[in-house]
């Protein structure tokens, strides 16, 4: 069990949005009810591939809400039909998406609902049968990569491989500034992740207890990729 810092442990209702714990603090674990009520939908095994395509999509949304929280303001001048004020703009870097295909793809829509202008990136990623090491197969990002702020999307925090070898291309590439968002995150990835690059803020909806050995999430939800493609 992991020590909780922040969030009322044990209660449905969180006294806060948002939880953190001691043994990984670069995780934000977002505890809204809304976000646990349709996570559990998705969890269970009876929920067809059109539900849980649109969960998917609507997590997204709402973990986004939580980790764009930090976004740049500048004041905007507005004229109303009335008169003239001074309203806001968001002045951060510009947001791209980065999906690691194919799970990753699901989360995209959601987040781009709230930020129409972010850039969508990709990355690919297969594992290397001769040295297990994963290799990238496919790698798009828009080119001005340095002034970027990046979220790198899955719904899944596993063994952390492909996350941790996904963020190590984008900095490869010169990115600096990287988020982690993830609907249901295993100790293990969470781990790795912040061990390779404790630099990048991870987001999750849900800690779960453990990886089976067959690298599958337990409770987890199965597999992500297979559920919102249905190609089980
Ligand atoms: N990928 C999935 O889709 N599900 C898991 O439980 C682990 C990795």
């Amino acid at each position: 069990m992991h020590a909780r810092i922040e969030g009322k442990f044990g209660s449905p209702n969180p006294t806060s949005m948002i939880e953190r714990t001691e043994e990984f603090p670069t995780l934000t674990i977002i505890r809204h009810p809304l976000v646990q009520h349709k996570l559990t939908i998705m969890r269970n095994r009876e929920t067809p591939t059109k539900i849980f395509k649109e969960l998917v999509d609507e997590i997204a949304m709402l973990m986004a809400y939580e980790a764009t929280i930090d976004l740049t303001l500048e004041p905007l001048p507005v004229t109303t039909p009335l008169e003239a004020t001074s309203g806001w703009h968001i002045s951060g870097k510009k947001l791209t998406l980065v999906p690691i295909l194919r799970a990753g793809l699901g989360m995209v829509e959601g987040i781009l609902r709230l930020v129409p202008a972010a850039r969508v990136g990709h990355i690919g990623l297969y594992r290397d049968h001769d040295t297990l090491q994963p290799v990238d197969y496919y790698f798009k990002v828009p080119g001005d990569v340095a002034e970027r702020d990046f979220f790198v999307l899955d719904p899944m925090l596993a063994t952390g491989g492909s996350a941790a070898a996904a963020v190590s291309s984008l900095k490869r590439a010169g990115a600096t500034r990287i988020r982690f968002l993830c609907l249901v995150a295993a100790p293990e990835g969470v781990k790795r992740l912040s061990t390779e690059h404790p630099d990048v803020q991870i987001y999750c909806a849900a800690l779960d207890r453990e990886l089976n050995a067959q690298g599958y999430i337990l409770p987890g939800l199965g597999d992500a990729g297979d559920r919102l493609f249905g190609t089980r």
